[in-house]
C-alpha cells in the first residue's frame, strides 16, 4: 500500500529509543528526574541562553512566559496575526487581549505597523503589557527592530520560537531573543519529544517562579501548602530522555530539510507565478538562516495558470499533503472583534501560499515521489494552456 507522507513527520531512530530505555531502566520515569536537568542544560546552551524550563508544551511555555512577565486581566498584548492559534489562545488565559499585528512578506511582524500598534493602543486606558512576535516556519524575527520599539515603549518582548529551533539571526540561535522565549517539541515540528516545549530566559529568578508554577505552586515545605494558583505543566523525565536524542541530531535534521529546501526551489525554478515563500533563508550558509520547518511557495493563479488549491489536490489524490500557511489569527471566527493593524499582506500569503511536505525523516524515494506528483502537475497545465 502506498504510504501518505504528512508535511513534516517525527523522525525518530535507534538513539531515540536507546534513550528512552535508558531512562526507563534508571528508575526515573516520572515526573521528574535526571534527564530533565541534563536536558534543560544542553538546551539553554543550544538556544545561547541561561536558563530552559521543560514543560509538558509550547502553549505551556508562553502561557507561564505571559504570566511571568506580568500580563494579567484587561491588558493587551501586540501579536503576529500570521500565527497558529496557540500563540493567541495563551493569551486569554490570563485574561489579556491580543492586539494582531499584520506581518511583512517575510511572513514575520511587521515592525512599522508594530509601531502603529502601539500608536492606536495610546490613551485607549488599557496598557500594552508584552509584545509577543512569532517566527513564522522558521524564519528568525527581527528582533533588533521588534525588541527595540518594545524596549523604547518599556515592554517586555516574550518571543514565540515554536517554529524555529534550530534557525539563527544575525549570528543568533533562536529562542535567544526577547525576555523571554517559547519553544516547541510537538510531532510537527523539527525536534520533538511527542509533545512538549520549553521556555528559556537569562533572568534566574523568572525561571524560578516558572518551575514553581509549573509544578502545581508547591511552597518548598513537606506538606502540601499553597499559596498561588499553579499548573501540572512539566516536562516527564522519560520525554526529556528523547528531547535529548533529538537534541543531539537536530543541526543534521535540519540540513536535510534545507536540502528538501533546495531540491523543492529547483522544482519550481523558472515556473512562471509561483515563488518560494520567505527567501532569502541563508541557503548559502551566514549568519542568518532558516530552519525550514516547511517550504512553502506563493502562487499568482493570474500568472501560474493555477491556483494553491488547484496543486494541493492534485497531492492529495497521491497521498501528499499540502496545505495553506496558518490563517490569520484576525480571520479567525474565535478572533472576530479583536483589534488588528492590518495591511493585507498576511490575508494574500493566505490565499497564494501553499506549504509542501518538508520533515526531515522524508528520504529520497519520498521526495522523488513528491516532485513527480508536481512535475506532472506543472506538465499538465502546461499543455492546457
Ligand atoms: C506549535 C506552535 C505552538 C504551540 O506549541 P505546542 O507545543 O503544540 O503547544 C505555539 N506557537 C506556534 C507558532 C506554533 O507553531
Amino acid at each position: 500500500m502506498r504510504e501518505r507522507i504528512y508535511l513534516s513527520s517525527p523522525d525518530v531512530t535507534e538513539a531515540e529509543e536507546q534513550a528512552l530505555a535508558r531512562a526507563i531502566s534508571s528508575g526515573w520515569v516520572a515526573p521528574l528526574g535526571p534527564e530533565v536537568d541534563a536536558f534543560e542544560a544542553e538546551l539553554a546552551d543550544y538556544c545561547g541562553r541561561r536558563h530552559a524550563v521543560a514543560l509538558s508544551s509550547g502553549t505551556a511555555a508562553l502561557h507561564l512566559g505571559l504570566i511571568t512577565l506580568g500580563v494579567g486581566p484587561g491588558d493587551l498584548v501586540l501579536t503576529s496575526t500570521m500565527t497558529f492559534a496557540a500563540t493567541a489562545n495563551a493569551i486569554t488565559y490570563v485574561g489579556a487581549e491580543p492586539v494582531f499585528v499584520d506581518c511583512d512578506a517575510t511572513g514575520n511582524m511587521d515592525a512599522g505597523l508594530l509601531e502603529e500598534a502601539f500608536e492606536r493602543c495610546a490613551g485607549g486606558g488599557q496598557r500594552v503589557a508584552a509584545v509577543l512576535p512569532v517566527d513564522l516556519l522558521g524564519k528568525v524575527v527581527d528582533h533588533a527592530r521588534v525588541d527595540d520599539i518594545a524596549s523604547a515603549h518599556g515592554v517586555p518582548v516574550l518571543a514565540d520560537a515554536a517554529e524555529s529551533l534550530g534557525a539563527t539571526r544575525d549570528g543568533r540561535p533562536a529562542a535567544s531573543f526577547g525576555n523571554v522565549a517559547a519553544v516547541s517539541f510537538n510531532g510537527n515540528k523539527v525536534m520533538t519529544t511527542s509533545g512538549g516545549g520549553a521556555l528559556l530566559t537569562d533572568d534566574a529568578h523568572l525561571a524560578q517562579r516558572v518551575r514553581y508554577l509549573a509544578t502545581q505552586a508547591r511552597q518548598p515545605v513537606v506538606h502540601y501548602e499553597h499559596t498561588e494558583i499553579g499548573y501540572n505543566y512539566r516536562l516527564s523525565n522519560l520525554l526529556a530522555a528523547l528531547g535529548r536524542a533529538q537534541l543531539a541530531r537536530l543541526d543534521g535534521m535540519v540540513q536535510r530539510r534545507r536540502q528538501h529546501r533546495l531540491g523543492y526551489l529547483e522544482l519550481f525554478d523558472g515556473v512562471a507565478g509561483v515563488s518560494a515563500f520567505g527567501e532569502p533563508s541563508g541557503l548559502a550558509g551566514g549568519p542568518t538562516h532558516d530552519n525550514w520547518w516547511l517550504t512553502s511557495v506563493i502562487i499568482d493563479p493570474s500568472v501560474a495558470g493555477f491556483a494553491p488549491e488547484d496543486l494541493r489536490l492534485a497531492l492529495s489524490d497521491a497521498d501528499i499533503e499540502a496545505r495553506p500557511l496558518w490563517k490569520p489569527m484576525h480571520l479567525q471566527p474565535v478572533f472576530a472583534g479583536a483589534r488588528a493593524v492590518l495591511d493585507g499582506t498576511s490575508e494574500r500569503l493566505f490565499s497564494t501560499g501553499l506549504s509542501l511536505p518538508g520533515g526531515s525523516v522524508l528520504d529520497d524515494g519520498q521526495m522523488q515521489r513528491i516532485h513527480a506528483v508536481i512535475t506532472s502537475f506543472l506538465e499538465g497545465r502546461r499543455a492546457t494552456r
